[in-house]
């Protein structure tokens, strides 16, 4: 069973969840908001939405470090 990470749009809290439908997304745990958003692969190379030009503009709460 794949474990993704998902982001509360209404509150920040980053949180992880089994996934058992990619169309489904999970409510917050937290705030109990369901306006969620699954987030990418932390090494994800290719970043979608994008405006051209930013250049290396850092992703916040990304990052390929692990552990914690
Ligand atoms: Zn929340």
């Amino acid at each position: 069973m794949p474990i993704y990470e998902y982001t509360c749009k209404d509150c920040g809290h980053e949180f992880e969840e089994l996934v058992f439908s990619l169309d489904a997304l999970p409510p917050c745990p937290q705030c109990g908001s369901e306006r969620t958003e699954k987030l990418m692969s932390a090494c994800a190379a290719k970043v979608d939405g994008g405006s051209p030009g930013l250049g290396d503009r850092p992703v916040p709460g990304g990052g390929c470090n692990t552990g914690g």
